[in-house]
């Protein structure tokens, strides 16, 4: 398990992009300042799926945090990126 925030994001992706290869084109990362990672995926054909997936390290147990605030999330957000399928492997090294 990578330590560092993008690589993170890169190792999640890759897991969510092996998981659909077909279906996701993309996915938009929004990191909280309690660790935990937001995330929808973004098809092919644009669509932005409305779901909100999150992400935590299951080493750090359920996120107090998150389960109080979670309506004000938007609020405590430290970072956003989005990675893309076709391009993320030119990130790495
Ligand atoms: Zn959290």
């Amino acid at each position: 398990m990578p330590a560092t925030q993008p690589d993170k994001h890169l190792w999640l992706a890759e897991q969510i992009f092996s998981a659909f290869p077909q279906d996701v084109s993309g996915l938009k990362f929004f990191t909280l300042d309690c660790g935990c990672i937001y995330f929808h995926r973004v098809f092919r054909d644009g669509l932005i799926d409305p779901t909100l997936s999150v992400y935590r390290d299951a080493k750090d147990g359920p996120c107090e945090m998150c389960m109080c605030l979670k309506e004000g999330w938007e609020g405590r957000l430290l970072d956003e990126c989005v990675v893309y399928n076709s391009g993320f492997q030119m990130v790495d090294g």
